[in-house]
Protein backbone atom coordinates (compact mmCIF):
# COMPACT_ATOMS: atom_id res chain seq x y z
CA UNK A 1 0.00 0.00 0.00
CA UNK A 2 1.14 3.67 -0.83
CA UNK A 3 0.70 5.74 2.19
CA UNK A 4 -0.63 8.79 1.17
CA UNK A 5 1.67 11.67 2.86
CA UNK A 6 0.06 13.66 5.93
CA UNK A 7 -0.61 17.05 5.61
CA UNK A 8 -0.94 20.14 8.17
CA UNK A 9 -2.44 22.92 7.91
CA UNK A 10 -2.38 26.10 10.59
CA UNK A 11 -6.20 25.07 11.60
CA UNK A 12 -4.84 21.90 12.66
CA UNK A 13 -2.32 23.18 14.74
CA UNK A 14 -3.00 23.34 18.22
CA UNK A 15 -0.08 26.00 19.07
CA UNK A 16 2.05 27.55 17.16
CA UNK A 17 4.97 25.88 15.80
CA UNK A 18 8.83 26.55 16.50
CA UNK A 19 9.58 25.84 12.89
CA UNK A 20 6.86 26.45 10.08
CA UNK A 21 8.84 27.83 7.38
CA UNK A 22 11.74 24.98 6.97
CA UNK A 23 13.61 26.59 3.75
CA UNK A 24 13.87 29.74 5.32
CA UNK A 25 14.99 28.58 8.49
CA UNK A 26 18.25 26.41 6.71
CA UNK A 27 18.77 29.15 5.03
CA UNK A 28 19.24 32.14 7.92
CA UNK A 29 20.53 29.22 9.97
CA UNK A 30 23.53 29.77 11.83
CA UNK A 31 25.05 27.55 15.06
CA UNK A 32 26.14 31.35 16.31
CA UNK A 33 22.89 32.50 16.23
CA UNK A 34 21.79 29.23 18.43
CA UNK A 35 24.72 30.04 20.70
CA UNK A 36 22.86 33.38 21.51
CA UNK A 37 20.09 31.74 22.31
CA UNK A 38 21.88 30.26 25.00
CA UNK A 39 23.72 31.82 28.16
CA UNK A 40 26.58 30.51 28.75
CA UNK A 41 28.67 31.16 32.12
CA UNK A 42 28.85 33.83 34.17
CA UNK A 43 31.76 36.45 32.66
CA UNK A 44 32.19 34.71 29.78
CA UNK A 45 33.86 31.50 31.34
CA UNK A 46 32.45 28.65 28.80
CA UNK A 47 29.11 26.76 28.48
CA UNK A 48 28.41 24.02 30.29
CA UNK A 49 25.04 22.32 29.92
CA UNK A 50 23.70 21.71 33.35
CA UNK A 51 23.82 26.01 33.65
CA UNK A 52 22.14 25.69 30.52
CA UNK A 53 19.57 23.48 31.64
CA UNK A 54 19.46 24.41 34.72
CA UNK A 55 20.88 26.93 36.61
CA UNK A 56 19.86 29.62 34.18
CA UNK A 57 15.66 28.87 34.70
CA UNK A 58 16.59 29.04 38.11
CA UNK A 59 18.20 32.19 38.16
CA UNK A 60 14.93 33.93 37.15
CA UNK A 61 11.18 33.66 36.95
CA UNK A 62 11.93 29.43 36.59
CA UNK A 63 13.16 29.40 40.04
CA UNK A 64 9.74 27.95 40.84
CA UNK A 65 8.44 26.32 38.04
CA UNK A 66 8.42 22.34 38.14
CA UNK A 67 11.79 21.40 36.46
CA UNK A 68 11.06 17.33 37.27
CA UNK A 69 8.47 15.58 37.91
CA UNK A 70 8.91 12.11 39.29
CA UNK A 71 6.36 9.17 39.02
CA UNK A 72 7.38 6.51 41.30
CA UNK A 73 6.33 2.92 41.09
CA UNK A 74 4.32 2.87 43.72
CA UNK A 75 2.32 5.69 42.76
CA UNK A 76 4.33 8.12 44.60
CA UNK A 77 4.87 11.88 43.07
CA UNK A 78 7.84 13.94 43.52
CA UNK A 79 7.86 17.62 41.92
CA UNK A 80 11.34 19.08 41.88
CA UNK A 81 11.72 23.02 41.11
CA UNK A 82 14.49 24.58 38.99
CA UNK A 83 15.77 25.74 42.41
CA UNK A 84 15.44 22.55 43.77
CA UNK A 85 17.44 20.71 40.85
CA UNK A 86 19.61 23.89 40.96
CA UNK A 87 20.80 22.86 44.68
CA UNK A 88 20.58 19.30 44.84
CA UNK A 89 22.95 19.18 41.60
CA UNK A 90 25.24 21.63 43.22
CA UNK A 91 25.34 19.96 46.28
CA UNK A 92 26.43 16.48 43.98
CA UNK A 93 29.17 18.71 42.38
CA UNK A 94 30.31 19.17 45.90
CA UNK A 95 30.28 15.60 46.82
CA UNK A 96 32.93 14.96 43.77
CA UNK A 97 34.86 18.19 44.48
CA UNK A 98 34.94 16.90 48.30
CA UNK A 99 35.92 13.48 46.92
CA UNK A 100 38.74 14.59 45.34
CA UNK A 101 36.64 13.80 41.67
CA UNK A 102 37.86 16.34 39.04
CA UNK A 103 37.30 17.48 35.57
CA UNK A 104 37.41 14.47 33.03
CA UNK A 105 36.85 12.17 35.06
CA UNK A 106 34.11 9.39 34.59
CA UNK A 107 31.35 9.05 37.11
CA UNK A 108 28.96 6.08 36.50
CA UNK A 109 25.74 5.76 37.19
CA UNK A 110 23.32 2.11 37.49
CA UNK A 111 20.00 2.93 39.25
CA UNK A 112 16.36 2.84 38.14
CA UNK A 113 14.96 6.20 37.10
CA UNK A 114 15.46 7.70 41.08
CA UNK A 115 15.66 11.16 41.45
CA UNK A 116 19.48 10.75 42.66
CA UNK A 117 19.93 9.73 39.07
CA UNK A 118 19.32 13.11 38.08
CA UNK A 119 20.77 15.24 40.64
CA UNK A 120 24.35 13.11 39.99
CA UNK A 121 23.86 13.53 36.25
CA UNK A 122 23.92 17.53 36.11
CA UNK A 123 26.21 17.62 39.71
CA UNK A 124 28.59 15.62 37.34
CA UNK A 125 28.37 18.37 34.26
CA UNK A 126 28.80 21.13 36.85
CA UNK A 127 32.22 19.67 38.40
CA UNK A 128 32.96 18.95 34.60
CA UNK A 129 33.35 15.29 35.33
CA UNK A 130 32.05 13.09 32.82
CA UNK A 131 28.56 11.58 33.35
CA UNK A 132 28.48 7.99 31.91
CA UNK A 133 24.91 6.11 32.69
CA UNK A 134 24.49 2.27 32.51
CA UNK A 135 21.15 0.62 32.16
CA UNK A 136 20.15 -0.68 35.52
CA UNK A 137 19.35 -4.30 33.91
CA UNK A 138 22.73 -5.03 32.75
CA UNK A 139 24.15 -7.92 34.02
CA UNK A 140 27.29 -8.06 36.06
CA UNK A 141 29.61 -8.95 33.31
CA UNK A 142 28.77 -5.80 30.68
CA UNK A 143 28.69 -3.68 33.78
CA UNK A 144 32.27 -4.44 34.72
CA UNK A 145 33.37 -4.16 31.24
CA UNK A 146 32.03 -0.76 30.77
CA UNK A 147 33.27 0.24 34.27
CA UNK A 148 36.31 -0.97 33.43
CA UNK A 149 36.79 0.62 29.06
CA UNK A 150 35.02 3.75 30.56
CA UNK A 151 38.13 4.29 33.53
CA UNK A 152 35.29 4.60 36.11
CA UNK A 153 36.17 6.39 39.59
CA UNK A 154 32.74 6.57 40.74
CA UNK A 155 29.67 4.68 40.40
CA UNK A 156 25.90 6.13 41.71
CA UNK A 157 23.84 2.85 42.43
CA UNK A 158 21.68 0.99 45.07
CA UNK A 159 22.45 -0.96 47.45
CA UNK A 160 20.71 -3.86 45.68
CA UNK A 161 22.25 -3.38 42.72
CA UNK A 162 25.74 -2.97 43.87
CA UNK A 163 25.64 -5.94 45.97
CA UNK A 164 23.94 -8.31 43.07
CA UNK A 165 25.54 -6.95 40.43
CA UNK A 166 29.11 -5.04 41.34
CA UNK A 167 30.34 -6.11 44.29
CA UNK A 168 32.03 -9.30 43.38
CA UNK A 169 33.89 -8.09 40.54
CA UNK A 170 35.58 -5.16 42.45
CA UNK A 171 38.66 -6.62 42.49
CA UNK A 172 38.97 -6.67 38.86
CA UNK A 173 38.65 -2.42 38.93
CA UNK A 174 41.17 -1.10 40.43
CA UNK A 175 40.22 2.45 39.20
CA UNK A 176 36.86 2.66 41.13
CA UNK A 177 37.64 4.05 43.92
CA UNK A 178 33.81 5.27 45.25
CA UNK A 179 30.72 3.91 45.11
CA UNK A 180 27.89 6.09 46.59
CA UNK A 181 24.62 4.30 47.23
CA UNK A 182 21.43 5.85 46.85
CA UNK A 183 19.29 4.41 49.57
CA UNK A 184 21.60 3.48 52.52
CA UNK A 185 21.88 6.07 55.50
CA UNK A 186 25.17 5.65 56.75
CA UNK A 187 28.67 4.78 54.97
CA UNK A 188 29.42 0.89 54.80
CA UNK A 189 33.29 1.31 54.84
CA UNK A 190 35.86 3.95 53.45
CA UNK A 191 34.87 3.69 49.77
CA UNK A 192 30.95 2.92 49.56
CA UNK A 193 29.55 5.13 50.97
CA UNK A 194 25.86 7.03 51.59
CA UNK A 195 24.83 9.46 48.90
CA UNK A 196 21.94 10.85 51.04
CA UNK A 197 24.39 11.35 53.79
CA UNK A 198 27.08 12.76 51.52
CA UNK A 199 24.04 15.24 49.95
CA UNK A 200 23.25 16.16 53.44
CA UNK A 201 26.43 17.13 54.14
CA UNK A 202 26.89 19.29 51.28
CA UNK A 203 26.48 22.79 50.38
CA UNK A 204 24.12 23.94 47.86
CA UNK A 205 26.23 26.45 46.30
CA UNK A 206 28.41 25.73 44.05
CA UNK A 207 30.22 28.04 41.79
CA UNK A 208 30.69 25.78 37.75
CA UNK A 209 34.75 25.79 36.99
CA UNK A 210 35.11 27.48 34.00
CA UNK A 211 34.03 25.01 31.01
CA UNK A 212 35.06 24.77 27.55
CA UNK A 213 32.85 23.83 25.25
CA UNK A 214 35.11 21.18 24.10
CA UNK A 215 35.19 19.50 27.72
CA UNK A 216 34.02 16.12 27.88
CA UNK A 217 31.03 15.51 29.07
CA UNK A 218 29.26 12.47 28.50
CA UNK A 219 30.31 9.28 27.67
CA UNK A 220 27.82 6.57 25.82
CA UNK A 221 27.90 3.47 24.96
CA UNK A 222 26.24 2.14 21.78
CA UNK A 223 22.95 -0.47 21.98
CA UNK A 224 25.38 -3.49 20.71
CA UNK A 225 22.61 -3.83 17.87
CA UNK A 226 25.13 -4.87 15.37
CA UNK A 227 27.94 -5.81 17.68
CA UNK A 228 30.46 -4.97 20.79
CA UNK A 229 28.76 -1.55 22.11
CA UNK A 230 31.08 1.32 21.51
CA UNK A 231 31.93 4.25 23.77
CA UNK A 232 30.94 7.24 22.25
CA UNK A 233 32.48 10.44 23.39
CA UNK A 234 30.61 13.78 23.42
CA UNK A 235 31.58 17.08 24.71
CA UNK A 236 29.72 20.25 26.56
CA UNK A 237 29.05 22.09 23.76
CA UNK A 238 26.31 19.19 22.67
CA UNK A 239 24.14 21.40 24.35
CA UNK A 240 23.42 23.72 21.58
CA UNK A 241 21.97 20.56 19.50
CA UNK A 242 19.93 19.62 22.31
CA UNK A 243 18.42 22.85 22.46
CA UNK A 244 17.84 23.32 19.08
CA UNK A 245 15.83 19.69 18.78
CA UNK A 246 13.91 20.50 21.88
CA UNK A 247 13.13 23.97 20.21
CA UNK A 248 12.47 22.38 16.20
CA UNK A 249 11.82 18.95 16.27
CA UNK A 250 9.93 18.21 19.78
CA UNK A 251 8.80 21.75 19.63
CA UNK A 252 8.68 22.74 23.12
CA UNK A 253 6.70 26.21 24.12
CA UNK A 254 6.70 27.23 28.11
CA UNK A 255 4.15 25.56 30.33
CA UNK A 256 4.42 22.17 28.29
CA UNK A 257 4.91 19.13 30.25
CA UNK A 258 7.00 16.95 28.25
CA UNK A 259 7.64 12.91 27.99
CA UNK A 260 10.56 10.67 27.02
CA UNK A 261 9.99 7.03 27.81
CA UNK A 262 13.84 5.76 27.38
CA UNK A 263 15.82 5.31 30.22
CA UNK A 264 18.87 7.30 31.22
CA UNK A 265 20.75 3.69 30.49
CA UNK A 266 20.78 4.67 26.84
CA UNK A 267 21.73 8.34 24.81
CA UNK A 268 18.06 9.31 24.34
CA UNK A 269 17.15 9.09 27.80
CA UNK A 270 19.96 11.81 28.48
CA UNK A 271 19.81 14.02 25.87
CA UNK A 272 15.91 13.93 25.89
CA UNK A 273 15.03 12.59 29.21
CA UNK A 274 17.12 15.10 31.00
CA UNK A 275 18.70 17.98 28.94
CA UNK A 276 17.02 18.94 25.74
CA UNK A 277 13.20 19.60 28.07
CA UNK A 278 15.51 21.27 30.64
CA UNK A 279 17.02 23.56 28.55
CA UNK A 280 13.39 24.93 27.50
CA UNK A 281 12.57 25.42 31.23
CA UNK A 282 10.02 23.17 30.73
CA UNK A 283 8.73 20.10 32.94
CA UNK A 284 10.34 16.69 32.46
CA UNK A 285 8.24 13.48 33.31
CA UNK A 286 10.26 10.99 34.58
CA UNK A 287 8.39 7.63 35.38
CA UNK A 288 10.49 5.02 37.16
CA UNK A 289 7.80 1.80 36.20
CA UNK A 290 8.62 -0.16 33.02
CA UNK A 291 6.60 -0.23 30.27
CA UNK A 292 2.79 -0.99 30.99
CA UNK A 293 0.52 0.20 28.23
CA UNK A 294 -2.34 0.93 30.25
CA UNK A 295 -0.81 3.14 32.63
CA UNK A 296 1.62 4.85 30.23
CA UNK A 297 -2.06 5.63 28.57
CA UNK A 298 -3.14 6.92 31.85
CA UNK A 299 0.17 9.03 32.45
CA UNK A 300 -0.62 10.51 29.63
CA UNK A 301 -3.58 11.65 30.62
CA UNK A 302 -3.26 12.39 34.02
CA UNK A 303 0.01 14.16 34.04
CA UNK A 304 -1.81 16.26 30.96
CA UNK A 305 1.34 15.69 28.78
CA UNK A 306 1.88 17.85 25.75
CA UNK A 307 4.80 16.38 24.07
CA UNK A 308 5.68 12.75 23.85
CA UNK A 309 9.06 11.69 22.96
CA UNK A 310 8.56 7.47 22.89
CA UNK A 311 9.93 4.69 20.65
CA UNK A 312 8.57 2.01 17.82
CA UNK A 313 8.67 -0.65 20.04
CA UNK A 314 6.47 0.94 22.68
CA UNK A 315 4.59 1.94 19.99
CA UNK A 316 4.13 -1.56 18.49
CA UNK A 317 3.61 -3.16 21.89
CA UNK A 318 0.71 -0.48 21.94
CA UNK A 319 -0.82 -1.73 18.80
CA UNK A 320 -0.58 -5.46 19.57
CA UNK A 321 -2.54 -4.30 23.41
CA UNK A 322 -5.06 -3.58 21.62
CA UNK A 323 -6.76 -0.75 23.79
CA UNK A 324 -9.02 1.28 22.22
CA UNK A 325 -7.08 4.20 23.53
CA UNK A 326 -9.37 7.17 22.63
CA UNK A 327 -12.21 5.76 23.97
CA UNK A 328 -10.71 5.00 27.41
CA UNK A 329 -8.74 7.98 28.15
CA UNK A 330 -8.74 11.69 27.15
CA UNK A 331 -5.43 12.44 25.57
CA UNK A 332 -6.56 15.89 24.09
CA UNK A 333 -3.65 17.78 26.10
CA UNK A 334 -1.45 15.93 23.63
CA UNK A 335 0.21 18.07 20.85
CA UNK A 336 2.88 16.28 19.63
CA UNK A 337 4.31 12.56 19.50
CA UNK A 338 7.63 11.55 18.80
CA UNK A 339 9.59 8.13 17.64
CA UNK A 340 12.92 6.97 17.84
CA UNK A 341 15.32 4.28 17.91
CA UNK A 342 14.17 1.77 14.82
CA UNK A 343 12.45 2.36 11.62
CA UNK A 344 8.96 3.50 11.85
CA UNK A 345 6.76 1.69 10.04
CA UNK A 346 3.69 3.83 8.47
CA UNK A 347 1.16 1.28 9.99
CA UNK A 348 2.51 2.88 13.35
CA UNK A 349 1.76 6.21 12.32
CA UNK A 350 -1.31 5.61 10.76
CA UNK A 351 -2.16 3.77 13.96
CA UNK A 352 -0.90 7.39 16.10
CA UNK A 353 -3.91 8.83 13.85
CA UNK A 354 -6.52 6.75 14.69
CA UNK A 355 -5.47 6.06 18.23
CA UNK A 356 -4.04 8.84 19.93
CA UNK A 357 -5.35 11.58 17.41
CA UNK A 358 -2.34 12.31 16.17
CA UNK A 359 0.31 10.87 13.77
CA UNK A 360 3.62 9.57 14.99
CA UNK A 361 6.84 11.94 14.05
CA UNK A 362 9.73 9.67 13.46
CA UNK A 363 13.19 10.87 13.83
CA UNK A 364 16.26 9.40 13.25
CA UNK A 365 19.93 9.96 15.20
CA UNK A 366 22.43 7.55 16.58
CA UNK A 367 24.28 7.73 19.99
CA UNK A 368 27.35 8.92 17.48
CA UNK A 369 25.29 12.23 16.65
CA UNK A 370 24.38 12.82 20.39
CA UNK A 371 21.14 14.39 18.92
CA UNK A 372 18.53 14.22 16.49
CA UNK A 373 19.48 14.61 12.78
CA UNK A 374 16.61 13.86 10.87
CA UNK A 375 12.84 14.58 11.61
CA UNK A 376 9.72 15.03 11.15
CA UNK A 377 8.13 18.37 12.37
CA UNK A 378 5.07 19.64 13.55
CA UNK A 379 4.02 21.88 11.14
CA UNK A 380 5.39 19.74 8.02
CA UNK A 381 4.36 17.18 5.89
CA UNK A 382 4.94 13.62 7.13
CA UNK A 383 5.35 11.12 4.46
CA UNK A 384 4.59 7.62 6.82
CA UNK A 385 7.77 5.63 6.30
CA UNK A 386 9.99 8.53 6.14
CA UNK A 387 12.08 9.69 8.67
CA UNK A 388 11.75 13.46 7.56
CA UNK A 389 14.39 16.10 6.76
CA UNK A 390 17.58 17.19 8.01
CA UNK A 391 17.36 19.45 11.30
CA UNK A 392 18.25 23.22 10.12
CA UNK A 393 22.33 23.22 10.95
CA UNK A 394 22.59 19.72 9.66
CA UNK A 395 23.73 18.58 6.05
CA UNK A 396 22.87 15.05 5.14
CA UNK A 397 23.75 13.39 2.20
CA UNK A 398 23.50 10.38 0.25
CA UNK A 399 27.20 8.58 -0.78
CA UNK A 400 28.73 5.89 -2.27
CA UNK A 401 32.21 4.63 -0.67
CA UNK A 402 34.73 4.27 -3.64
CA UNK A 403 38.63 2.93 -3.28
CA UNK A 404 40.82 4.46 -1.62
CA UNK A 405 38.96 6.14 0.71
CA UNK A 406 37.33 8.54 -1.18
CA UNK A 407 33.30 8.78 -1.61
CA UNK A 408 31.45 10.24 -4.10
CA UNK A 409 27.92 12.60 -3.25
CA UNK A 410 24.38 10.91 -4.83
CA UNK A 411 23.33 13.74 -6.74
CA UNK A 412 19.85 12.43 -8.17
CA UNK A 413 16.70 11.86 -5.90
CA UNK A 414 15.53 8.31 -5.23
CA UNK A 415 18.61 6.81 -4.91
CA UNK A 416 20.47 4.27 -2.71
CA UNK A 417 23.94 4.78 -0.75
CA UNK A 418 25.46 5.51 2.62
CA UNK A 419 23.88 8.08 4.74
CA UNK A 420 26.29 10.75 5.75
CA UNK A 421 25.96 13.77 7.54
CA UNK A 422 28.73 16.83 6.69
CA UNK A 423 31.26 16.92 10.22
CA UNK A 424 31.05 19.95 12.63
CA UNK A 425 27.42 19.89 14.09
CA UNK A 426 27.91 20.52 18.18
CA UNK A 427 27.07 17.33 19.29
CA UNK A 428 28.96 15.05 16.80
CA UNK A 429 31.01 12.19 18.94
CA UNK A 430 34.45 13.09 19.35
CA UNK A 431 35.92 10.08 19.56
CA UNK A 432 35.42 5.63 20.62
CA UNK A 433 36.82 5.96 24.09
CA UNK A 434 39.98 3.76 24.01
CA UNK A 435 39.23 2.88 19.49
CA UNK A 436 40.88 5.94 17.71
CA UNK A 437 40.97 3.83 14.44
CA UNK A 438 37.39 2.52 14.70
CA UNK A 439 36.25 6.46 15.03
CA UNK A 440 39.03 7.41 12.25
CA UNK A 441 37.61 4.62 9.79
CA UNK A 442 33.92 6.35 10.22
CA UNK A 443 35.38 9.24 8.50
CA UNK A 444 36.17 10.19 5.17
CA UNK A 445 36.96 14.04 4.21
CA UNK A 446 34.20 16.00 5.46
CA UNK A 447 31.76 13.19 6.14
CA UNK A 448 30.41 11.43 8.81
CA UNK A 449 30.01 8.08 7.44
CA UNK A 450 26.78 6.35 9.59
CA UNK A 451 26.56 2.93 8.94
CA UNK A 452 23.02 3.42 7.62
CA UNK A 453 21.64 3.01 4.22
CA UNK A 454 18.95 4.92 3.11
CA UNK A 455 17.34 7.29 0.29
CA UNK A 456 17.07 10.96 -0.18
CA UNK A 457 13.12 11.47 -2.67
CA UNK A 458 13.36 14.85 -4.52
CA UNK A 459 11.77 16.74 -1.56
CA UNK A 460 14.86 16.01 0.79
CA UNK A 461 12.78 13.88 2.41
CA UNK A 462 15.03 11.17 3.86
CA UNK A 463 13.94 7.35 3.46
CA UNK A 464 15.79 4.10 6.24
CA UNK A 465 16.75 1.42 4.09
CA UNK A 466 18.69 -0.24 6.82
CA UNK A 467 21.91 -0.95 8.60
CA UNK A 468 24.82 -1.41 6.17
CA UNK A 469 25.15 -4.75 8.18
CA UNK A 470 21.66 -6.24 7.59
CA UNK A 471 20.91 -5.11 4.09
CA UNK A 472 20.34 -8.47 2.19
CA UNK A 473 21.76 -9.14 -1.45
CA UNK A 474 19.20 -11.36 -3.04
CA UNK A 475 19.17 -12.61 -6.79
CA UNK A 476 21.01 -9.60 -7.84
CA UNK A 477 19.06 -6.75 -5.48
CA UNK A 478 19.56 -5.29 -2.33
CA UNK A 479 16.73 -5.52 0.25
CA UNK A 480 16.63 -3.45 2.97
CA UNK A 481 14.72 -5.68 5.61
CA UNK A 482 12.38 -2.58 7.02
CA UNK A 483 10.46 -2.57 3.47
CA UNK A 484 9.84 -5.71 4.03
CA UNK A 485 8.72 -5.91 7.57
CA UNK A 486 6.34 -2.69 7.10
CA UNK A 487 4.75 -4.70 4.61
CA UNK A 488 4.18 -7.86 7.06
CA UNK A 489 3.34 -5.46 9.71
CA UNK A 490 -0.09 -4.29 7.51
CA UNK A 491 -1.32 -7.78 8.07
CA UNK A 492 -3.96 -7.94 10.92
CA UNK A 493 -2.23 -10.91 12.49
CA UNK A 494 1.40 -9.15 12.56
CA UNK A 495 2.21 -7.85 15.65
CA UNK A 496 6.52 -7.66 15.37
CA UNK A 497 8.57 -9.07 12.26
CA UNK A 498 12.64 -9.08 12.06
CA UNK A 499 13.81 -9.82 8.95
CA UNK A 500 17.28 -11.74 7.94
CA UNK A 501 19.14 -12.63 4.97
CA UNK A 502 19.75 -16.45 4.53
CA UNK A 503 22.65 -17.49 2.65
CA UNK A 504 21.58 -19.53 -0.34
CA UNK A 505 23.41 -20.39 -3.19
CA UNK A 506 21.97 -20.06 -5.78
CA UNK A 507 20.30 -16.57 -5.46
CA UNK A 508 23.10 -15.40 -2.74
CA UNK A 509 20.52 -15.02 0.46
CA UNK A 510 17.19 -15.54 0.82
CA UNK A 511 15.02 -13.42 2.65
CA UNK A 512 13.48 -15.25 6.05
CA UNK A 513 10.91 -13.25 8.17
CA UNK A 514 10.74 -13.76 11.64
CA UNK A 515 6.79 -13.19 12.80
CA UNK A 516 5.27 -12.47 15.80
CA UNK A 517 1.76 -12.83 16.31
CA UNK A 518 -0.84 -10.39 18.01
CA UNK A 519 -2.21 -12.71 20.68
CA UNK A 520 -5.63 -13.52 19.42
CA UNK A 521 -4.39 -15.11 16.30
CA UNK A 522 -2.59 -18.63 16.22
CA UNK A 523 0.55 -19.90 14.40
CA UNK A 524 -0.44 -22.28 11.79
CA UNK A 525 0.95 -23.85 8.43
CA UNK A 526 -2.37 -21.91 6.12
CA UNK A 527 -1.23 -18.76 8.30
CA UNK A 528 2.46 -18.86 7.23
CA UNK A 529 1.07 -19.74 3.34
CA UNK A 530 -1.39 -16.08 3.67
CA UNK A 531 0.95 -14.30 4.92
CA UNK A 532 3.97 -15.51 2.48
CA UNK A 533 1.25 -14.61 -0.40
CA UNK A 534 0.05 -11.20 1.29
CA UNK A 535 3.92 -10.26 1.19
CA UNK A 536 3.94 -11.22 -2.43
CA UNK A 537 1.64 -10.09 -3.46
CA UNK A 538 3.03 -5.97 -2.45
CA UNK A 539 6.20 -6.73 -2.90
CA UNK A 540 7.11 -8.60 -5.54
CA UNK A 541 7.93 -12.33 -5.45
CA UNK A 542 12.02 -11.03 -5.51
CA UNK A 543 11.94 -8.98 -2.32
CA UNK A 544 9.01 -10.91 -0.51
CA UNK A 545 10.16 -13.38 2.11
CA UNK A 546 10.38 -16.93 0.77
CA UNK A 547 10.52 -18.49 4.07
CA UNK A 548 8.33 -17.52 7.32
CA UNK A 549 8.77 -18.74 10.44
CA UNK A 550 6.68 -17.93 13.64
CA UNK A 551 8.59 -16.75 17.06
CA UNK A 552 7.21 -15.26 20.10
CA UNK A 553 9.04 -12.60 20.50
CA UNK A 554 11.42 -11.28 18.48
CA UNK A 555 15.14 -10.76 20.21
CA UNK A 556 15.62 -7.42 21.23
CA UNK A 557 17.97 -5.34 22.66
CA UNK A 558 17.26 -3.79 26.42
CA UNK A 559 16.54 -0.43 24.67
CA UNK A 560 14.23 -2.09 22.44
CA UNK A 561 16.15 -2.64 18.95
CA UNK A 562 15.04 -5.88 17.08
CA UNK A 563 18.59 -7.66 16.73
CA UNK A 564 18.65 -9.08 13.50
CA UNK A 565 22.13 -10.38 13.72
CA UNK A 566 20.62 -12.41 16.61
CA UNK A 567 18.26 -14.16 14.26
CA UNK A 568 20.68 -14.78 11.64
CA UNK A 569 23.25 -16.10 13.71
CA UNK A 570 20.52 -18.75 15.45
CA UNK A 571 19.30 -19.55 12.41
CA UNK A 572 22.67 -20.63 11.08
CA UNK A 573 23.93 -21.85 14.14
CA UNK A 574 27.05 -19.49 14.39
CA UNK A 575 27.93 -17.80 17.61
CA UNK A 576 25.96 -15.39 19.40
CA UNK A 577 28.67 -12.88 19.50
CA UNK A 578 28.37 -9.90 22.44
CA UNK A 579 25.00 -10.28 23.88
CA UNK A 580 25.43 -8.03 27.05
CA UNK A 581 22.54 -5.71 25.54
CA UNK A 582 19.98 -8.45 24.68
CA UNK A 583 16.92 -8.45 26.65
CA UNK A 584 16.73 -10.88 29.40
CA UNK A 585 13.86 -13.04 28.64
CA UNK A 586 15.32 -13.35 25.12
P1 LIG B 1 25.51 -0.47 17.76
O1 LIG B 1 26.09 0.73 17.07
O2 LIG B 1 26.24 -0.84 19.00
O3 LIG B 1 25.27 -1.62 16.83
P2 LIG B 1 22.98 0.88 17.66
O4 LIG B 1 23.45 1.41 16.34
O5 LIG B 1 21.64 0.23 17.67
O6 LIG B 1 24.06 -0.11 18.29
P3 LIG B 1 22.24 3.39 18.77
O7 LIG B 1 23.22 4.46 18.56
O8 LIG B 1 21.45 3.37 20.01
O9 LIG B 1 22.99 2.03 18.73
O10 LIG B 1 21.20 3.38 17.59
C1 LIG B 1 21.33 4.13 16.42
C2 LIG B 1 20.80 3.35 15.23
O11 LIG B 1 19.41 3.06 15.43
C3 LIG B 1 20.86 4.08 13.93
O12 LIG B 1 22.13 4.02 13.33
C4 LIG B 1 19.79 3.39 13.13
O13 LIG B 1 20.28 2.18 12.56
C5 LIG B 1 18.75 3.07 14.17
N1 LIG B 1 17.71 4.13 14.18
C6 LIG B 1 17.55 5.11 15.06
N2 LIG B 1 16.48 5.87 14.77
C7 LIG B 1 15.97 5.38 13.63
C8 LIG B 1 14.86 5.73 12.79
N3 LIG B 1 14.07 6.74 13.09
N4 LIG B 1 14.66 4.99 11.69
C9 LIG B 1 15.48 3.96 11.39
N5 LIG B 1 16.52 3.56 12.14
C10 LIG B 1 16.77 4.26 13.24
MG1 LIG C 1 25.31 2.04 15.73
Amino acid sequence: MDWPPIKKSPSSWRLQPNLIDYQQTCADFSWDKVRQELDGLPDGRGLNIAHEAVDRHAAGAGQSQVALRWLGKDGQVKDFTYGDLKAQSNRFANVLKTLGVGKGERVFSLSGRIPELYFAALGTLKNISVFCPLFSAFGPEPIAQRLERGDARVLVTTERLYRKKVSALRSSLPKLQYILLADIDQDQDASVLSLPRLLAAASAEFTIPPTDPEDMALLHFTSGTTGKPKGAVHVHNAVLTHYLTGKYVLDLHPGDIFWCTADCGWVTGTSYGIIAPLTHGVTNLVDEADFDAERWCRTLEEQQVNVWYTAPTAIRMMMRSGLKLREKFDLSRLRLVHSVGEPLNPEAVSWGQENLGLPIHDNWWQTETGGIMIANYAALEIRPGSMGRPLPGIEAAIVHRLAEGKIELEEQADCEGDLALRVGWPSMFRGYLHDDERYRNCFVGDWYITGDLAQRDADGYFWFIGRADDIIKTSGHMVGPFEVESVLMEHPAVAEVGVIGKPEPLIGELVKAFVALKPEFEASEELRLELLGFARKKLGSAVAPKEIAFIDNLPKTRSGKIMRRLLKARELGLPEGDISTLEQSQ
